[in-house]
């Protein structure tokens, strides 16, 4: 068993380090949120009062942070303040399990490198519900020896660990994966929404499609029409779950991907541009498959 820092206690980052102490390593814990901090240290983690007081004396450290920023002031530091890199003992693996732009994951990496240190881009796929049950997909970059490190403390939290490639390629393979959900979300709500326009039950209709060639994972996990399905975000006022805000995040970060890369990506535009505009709405706090309500508001009234 390891001792573990875990920095990033919210929706995902609580679960996820939560799984480690029933897991049985030491988990030190630090987050913003002091709330988030005292929750975990009821259920056993070591509560600290800074990122680089749970760093101290811990093999490994795992962030779980909102975006790029985040990331690059906790390893990097901002202004005369030094981050994480400078502070973190000589052999402690660090893990980034946020979803951010290649950029700063590539960054980062560099730096710790030049610190001697091994840094590996994880983020993850499965949300809240994954995350709570240990069963999410990391998808990691990074060198081959900072990967076999990592998959053992990771797969105390999931049930796919893939190394996509060197440092970075974990962000870059996340970001396509998100963009391909985002599309698939639109698409599964305004489907369910044409067939209720046109009286079908759409419990019925999500049975029919979800074994038919329409057939996707928001059908089988996560329906966004509410009622359909029990214990997802639809049916309890799209609280939890997968913020509006982060999914918008993800999908600038893929446009700006294939921005260098000169890729064609129209779906992935169109669904940047759908999801800008309902966090413009003010449904930026709310899960992602609130889409949905766009497809069912009436266009007549
Ligand atoms: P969240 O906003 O619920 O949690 C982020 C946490 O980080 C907050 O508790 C915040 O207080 C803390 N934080 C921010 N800056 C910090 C700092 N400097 N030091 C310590 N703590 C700090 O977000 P989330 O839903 O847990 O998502 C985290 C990451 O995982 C994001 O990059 C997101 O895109 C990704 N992700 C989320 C889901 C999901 O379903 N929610 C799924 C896959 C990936």
């Amino acid at each position: 068993m390891s001792t573990i820092a875990f920095i990033g206690l919210g929706n995902m980052g609580g679960p996820m380090a939560l799984n480690l102490v029933k897991a049985g390593h030491t988990v030190r814990v630090f987050d913003l949120n002091e709330q988030a901090v005292h929750e975990l240290a009821e259920q056993g983690a070591i509560p600290c009062h800074t990122s680089c007081g749970a760093v101290a004396g811990a093999e490994v450290a795992i962030t779980m942070l909102p975006a790029g920023v985040h990331v690059r002031s906790l390893y990097l530091g901002q202004g005369e303040e030094r981050g994480l890199l400078a502070k973190a003992a000589a052999d402690t693996l660090l893990i980034d399990c946020s979803t951010i732009d290649a950029a700063s994951a590539l960054a980062v990496s560099d730096a710790a490198n030049q610190a001697g240190l091994a840094f590996v881009d994880a983020p993850v796929s499965g949300g809240t519900a994954g995350a709570a049950a240990g069963t999410l997909t990391f998808i990691c970059g990074g060198s081959d020896a900072g990967f076999a490190r990592a998959k053992p403390i990771l797969a105390d939290m999931g049930a796919n660990i893939f190394h996509a490639g060197g440092p970075g390629a974990g962000q870059v393979a996340k970001i396509c994966n998100n963009m391909l959900l985002s599309v698939l979300m639109i698409g599964t709500s305004e489907a369910l929404q044409l067939g209720r326009d046109h009286g079908l039950d759409p419990a019925v209709l999500s049975e029919i499609m979800k074994v038919s060639s329409g057939g996707n994972w928001t059908l089988e996990k996560y329906n966004p029409c509410p009622d359909v399905m029990a214990n997802v975000p639809a049916s309890n006022g799209y609280q939890g779950g997968f913020m509006v805000d982060l999914m918008s995040k993800d999908l600038g970060l893929a446009m700006e991907t294939a921005g260098q890369s000169r890729s064609a990506t129209p779906m992935g535009a169109l669904a940047t541009s759908l999801y800008r505009q309902h966090a413009r709405r003010g449904n930026g706090k709310r899960d992602f498959s609130s889409i949905f309500e766009t497809f069912g508001q009436d266009q007549s009234e």
